[in-house]
């Protein structure tokens, strides 16, 4: 299981989205980030990269 918290990426929000895989992880986070936030894909990818947790 992975996960990535809003905070990790620098928002003052307590969304938490955990996944199987990266690539759900990135979807879902994504999705939440892009449509809460107005982040974009190319600035999230780079922080995403960078903090995304393993938790096995
Ligand atoms: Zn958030």
């Amino acid at each position: 299981m992975k996960s990535l918290s809003c905070r990790d990426i620098g928002f003052d929000c307590d969304y938490t989205v955990k996944a199987e895989n990266d690539t759900e992880l990135f979807n879902k986070g994504g999705r939440h980030v892009f449509n809460t936030h107005g982040l974009r894909e190319e600035h999230f990818i780079p922080k995403f990269n960078e903090k995304i947790k393993s938790e096995i």
